[in-house]
């Protein structure tokens, strides 16, 4: 299997959303065997699914063939590591993001500047004093893994972490970098400050997963400027970018950067836990 992410926006007619769903959830699901997460919308598609490797052309070769994506095949997003990462296919008609703010496809236009991760690298290599580099990723991936340097808003929602980031601008035309897992929120958080008149906004093409990936390919770079682990909403729980571990277990307070979805279901919370403590606590919080 690989595992792959993409997305695009587009304007998807509603009336055509429900019949859209269905039919990939049965080709994609019973042809090309995909498991992993597919939202359509009005406004386009984001997906993320592992595929049986002789599979890929033939889901290139879908996307090719079906008029709603004809001249607008999504850039595949490699994974940093392949396996086969979600139980099923589920397929659902919903925003692409959960943001919280109501977006429209004329915002989502004013597109942010897109950097590889190699230009990403060297202009945050040289930073002048006045650029922000903002995670835009929840704080809990953010523990396990992150840029130098970065800060990540300690919020809940997009519309706190966007008030955040407005906040922290002086001026509209102080450069901003942004990035996130695979660069979908960033798109829309950097189309949004483009919107509002902001003039230098940045993200990395691709996310960390990106980065992650140009590291691995260039065994002989001496640096990243990634450290630790790249975390992922599926089975894997996070890809390794750097051996280094940031965060503590949230038990014992040893070095750990594996989380546990806890075994009680009635709670199910995110978080660090070591194997020490797993086994101590039946991969529980405790609580
Ligand atoms: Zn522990
Ligand atoms: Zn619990």
């Amino acid at each position: 299997y690989y595992t792959i992410s993409f997305y695009s926006f587009f304007a998807i007619p509603e009336s055509r959303l429900q019949a859209l769903r269905d039919k990939i959830q049965n080709e994609w699901g019973k042809d090309l065997n995909i498991v992993g997460r597919i939202y359509i919308y009005d406004q386009g598609i984001n997906a993320q699914l592992s595929i049986p490797e002789d599979n890929v052309e033939g889901l290139r070769k879908w996307l090719e063939d079906n008029h709603t994506f004809t001249g607008r095949i999504p850039h595949f997003n490699w994974a940093i590591e392949h396996r086969r990462a979600f139980k099923a296919l589920h397929v659902r008609v919903r925003p692409l993001v959960a943001t919280d703010i109501p977006l429209s496809l004329e915002t989502l236009s004013c597109e942010p500047e897109y950097l590889q991760p190699d230009e990403w690298e060297r202009e945050l290599c040289d930073l002048g004093k006045d650029a922000l580099l903002v995670d835009m990723r929840n704080n809990y991936e953010y523990r396990i893994g992150r840029f130098e340097n970065a800060v990540c808003p300690d919020v809940d929602t997009f519309r706190e972490e966007m008030t955040v980031v407005r906040d922290m601008c002086k001026t509209r035309d102080q450069p901003i970098y942004m990035y996130c897992t695979g660069g979908i929120r960033c798109s829309i958080a950097g189309a949004i400050l483009k919107s509002e008149g902001h003039s230098n906004v940045k993200t990395l093409q691709g996310g960390v997963v990106a980065y992650g990936k140009y590291v691995r390919n260039n065994p002989d770079k001496q640096l990243s400027i990634f450290r630790g682990k790249n975390f992922t909403f599926d089975k894997r729980l996070g890809e390794e970018v750097t051996s280094d571990i940031l965060s503590k277990c949230d038990q014992c307070g040893g070095e750990c950067d594996t989380f546990t979805n806890c075994a009680n279901t009635s709670c199910n919370l995110l978080f660090v836990q070591c194997s020490k403590c797993a086994e101590k606590h039946h991969r529980t919080c405790g609580t």
